[in-house]
């Protein structure tokens, strides 16, 4: 596995009479001594539980393509059947143009193994028509479709099968798989009130601009942040089966069930987390939040409450899209291309209401002084957020606008964008991905009538040149929202609320 794209591995073994005592040793090459000890150990308490005998002899096996890492313990089985194969105490008929993939236990059974659907994917490419799994992997390996995929329970109801002594039932995808709704999204439905709030959530998701909340405890920053995802636009098909894979490297289909995941999906890791758990790597180099939020949102909560170094470990990613995990010998990438949200409480003794703070001065700018400029400098768009009013609450015959229309105006906005950028000949789809200078060039640049506000604020100098495109790329998206050709003064203005997070007068 290299990132997300597996790389089917084939594995060859020669079992030979030793020529002295005590030569019955198993060597693998260009294997580390400790990945070829656990596997063998593995499977000869596998097969001595399974009542099958491992060659006394000299068995030699080879990885293919040999460069590959191979870390983990996905080959065991493989391994197991290879080395029956050569000895001859196992027919191969049953295994042409076969993928084996699954843990070995000690007692024999088949385990799972993390990233089953990327791997399986890669084997379907690479022409293979049948994949061997363990149970608990069986519906997740269903979902690469076109594919027989077999689970048996153990190593001994295989070697039955191989035998021709018994057949497997070949399983068969989820039953919801495949279905195009994403029903259990939270709705903008739920919310009452709170209009500016989600005017915020329809620009950020129109033009994948990265938002920051502030807001005292209990002013709904985690229920806005969670119903962005239904506003976002579902994933297609291409961008399921990558989310899906991401989500299975990490493990999170155990248990047999699995379906492609359709819709943007939403992290909000805790601020306990550290880099590696974010970021991701390990034992298995496995993607972190970051990766497991592409095409979706990251929602970082209490963001002051980071260590520093944790959260500026999104920086390179969030620039370039993409997440490096280092490990022993490589190193992984994982696409990470999110809607980071970031909330706050407006100071550090976080009242219920802003009137019963009892912070020194001074305290509230260091607390927000905790998140790094460079990562400040990255957020397009921020808002107060304030609790429901008394009345929002209780005109509960005032039906709130679920996410259904506002989805649509947040599809019809990007698409606008998209064929702009695409007419004018760049590979630009969303705004928030046109760089500054292009907006500031000739063939962008709007009129000092539109941008007059903007212009102020940099020249009296509140604001810095990279808030000034910030905010002429807000600009543009509110502009998309409205139906406007090119952003207007009224459109400039409200661009420069959102970035500075006040009216500006
Ligand atoms: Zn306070």
């Amino acid at each position: 596995m290299i990132g997300t794209t597996g790389v089917v591995v084939t594995v060859e073994a020669s079992v030979f009479k030793s020529t002295s005592k005590g030569d019955e040793a198993v060597r693998m090459s260009g294997l580390p001594d400790s990945v070829v000890n656990q596997a063998q150990t593995r499977v000869r308490s596998a097969m001595a539980n399974s009542a099958l005998l491992f060659p006394e002899k000299s068995v030699s096996v080879n990885f293919g393509p040999a460069s590959l890492p191979t870390t983990g313990s996905a080959a065991d089985l493989a391994l197991a059947v290879t080395i029956m194969c050569a000895d001859e105490m196992l027919p191969d008929q049953r295994l042409a143009d076969t993928v084996l993939l699954a843990e070995l236990g000690l007692d024999g059974s088949l385990r799972s193994v993390p990233g089953a659907l990327p791997a399986l994917l890669a084997a379907h490419r690479a022409g293979l028509k049948t994949a061997i799994v363990s149970p608990e992997n069986a519906g997740e390996a269903a979902l690469v479709g076109d594919m027989t995929i077999l689970a048996p329970r153990n190593l001994s109801e295989l070697v039955a099968w191989l035998h021709g002594q018994t057949e497997l039932e070949p399983s068969k995808p989820t039953e919801t798989a495949g279905t195009a709704a994403s029903p259990h999204l939270p709705d903008l439905a739920d919310l009452r009130g709170q209009p500016r709030a989600r005017r915020a959530l329809e620009i950020a998701a129109a033009g994948g601009h990265h938002m920051f909340m502030v807001g005292p405890p209990g002013s709904g920053k985690t229920m806005l942040a969670e119903r962005l995802p239904s506003i976002l636009p579902p994933l297609t098909d291409a961008e399921a089966v990558e989310v899906t894979s991401l989500h299975s490297l990490r493990g999170r289909f155990a248990g047999g069930r699995a379906e492609l995941i359709r819709h943007a999906p939403f992290e909000a890791p805790h601020h306990s987390m550290t880099i590696q758990s974010l970021i991701g790597g390990g034992r298995h180099a496995g993607p972190g939040s970051l990766a497991l939020a592409h095409r979706g949102v990251l929602f970082i909560d209490e963001a002051p409450e980071w260590r520093r170094e944790v959260l500026d470990s999104l920086r390179q990613p969030l620039e370039s899209g993409q997440v490096l995990v280092r490990r022993a010998e490589s190193t992984v990438a994982y696409p990470a291309r999110v809607l980071l949200v970031l909330a706050a409480n407006p100071c550090p003794c976080a009242p219920n209401r802003p009137i019963e703070c009892h912070c020194p001065p001074g305290d509230r700018k260091r607390y927000f002084g905790r998140i790094s400029r460079p990562l400040r400098d990255r957020i397009d768009l921020r808002i107060d957020v304030e609790a429901p009013s008394a009345s929002a609450i209780l005109s509960d015959q005032v039906e709130s606008e679920p996410s259904e229309p506002a989805a649509k105006r947040v599809a019809a906005a990007r698409q606008v964008a998209a064929d702009r950028w695409a007419e004018a000949g760049e590979t630009w789809k969303l705004n928030c991905e046109v760089p500054g200078p292009a907006l500031r060039s000739p063939r962008w640049r709007l009129p000092p009538t539109a941008t007059g506000a903007a212009d102020g604020l940099l020249r009296r100098e509140r604001i810095t040149a990279r808030g000034y495109d910030r905010i002429l790329k807000l600009a543009w998206t509110i502009a998309d929202l409205r139906e406007h050709a090119r952003p207007t003064a009224d459109d400039i203005d409200s661009a420069a609320e959102l970035r500075l997070g006040y009216t500006i007068t």
